[in-house]
């Protein structure tokens, strides 16, 4: 198969609004999309698994990254540091996969300064009741932790238009449907499908081809 490597996607939502469970559904269904596993400061959530859903780290630990320069993008986001590895990121698209960042809109900008080609996604809620219930339901948070999401969920949205795509998560399968096709419509440009399938063009044209 011809080298190729993946693209990058950030995907960025209010708290709540379901992209999590969206981006962790197609990592399953479709085996060359992976999620770039951000470091946290924040606390972990039971359930959660450091190196699964975070590399979770102390203030220091994450401060010491970033004087190294480990992160590719940083920010306080609920009063705690979130931070995308630049090595991870870029071995996962070096092995060919499509890359998601699942982050704040403060990292989306940084990361569309160093990288312009990436595509970003916003997620938002079908309605403020339907997040905050959706917040409740997860179970994970205390109400005041909620009543601060809720909060910031409103200058979260306020970002929508900086992205390429915006899609409401309503019906879960539907919304799945939809974000899938944004991944699949990138890997029918001419650019990738001539570099994916070079050697049957070159034999449909009978002639060399430029990629
Ligand atoms: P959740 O969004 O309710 O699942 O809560 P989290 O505590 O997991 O994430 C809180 C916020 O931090 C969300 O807006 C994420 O998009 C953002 N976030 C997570 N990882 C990163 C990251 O690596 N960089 C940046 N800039 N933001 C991040
Ligand atoms: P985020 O990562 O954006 O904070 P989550 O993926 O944790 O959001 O989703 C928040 C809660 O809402 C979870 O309990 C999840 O199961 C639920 N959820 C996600 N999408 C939908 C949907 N379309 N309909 C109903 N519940 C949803
Ligand atoms: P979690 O709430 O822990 O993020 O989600 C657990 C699993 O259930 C994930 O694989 C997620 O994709 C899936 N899931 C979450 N919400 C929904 C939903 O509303 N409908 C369906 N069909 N699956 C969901």
């Amino acid at each position: 198969m011809t080298y190729m490597s993946g693209s990058l996607y950030i995907i960025s939502a209010p708290s709540g609004a379901g992209k999590t469970s969206l981006v962790s559904q197609l990592t399953k269904t479709d085996g060359s999309i992976a999620v770039s596993v951000s470091c946290t400061t924040r606390a972990m959530r039971p359930g959660e698994a450091n190196g699964v859903n975070y590399h979770f780290l102390s203030v220091e630990e994450f401060e010491k990254k970033i004087e190294e320069g480990d992160f590719l993008e940083y920010a306080k986001v609920f009063d705690n540091y979130y931070g995308t590895s630049r090595s991870s990121v870029k071995a996962q698209l070096n092995a060919g996969k499509d890359v998601i960042l699942e982050i704040d809109w403060q990292g989306a900008q940084q990361v569309r300064r160093l990288m312009p080609q990436a595509t970003s996604i916003f997620i938002l809620p079908p309605s403020m009741n339907e997040l905050h219930r959706r917040l409740k339901a997860r179970g994970t948070d205390s109400d005041e932790v909620i009543e601060r999401r809720m909060q910031d969920a409103i200058n979260e949205m306020s970002h929508y238009k900086e992205f390429d795509y915006l899609v409401i998560n309503n019906h879960f399968e539907t919304t799945l449907k939809d974000l899938h096709s944004i991944f699949k419509a990138k890997r029918l440009r001419r650019q990738s499908q001539l570099q994916a399938h070079k050697v049957l063009i070159k034999d449909l044209l009978g002639m060399e081809i430029e990629v």
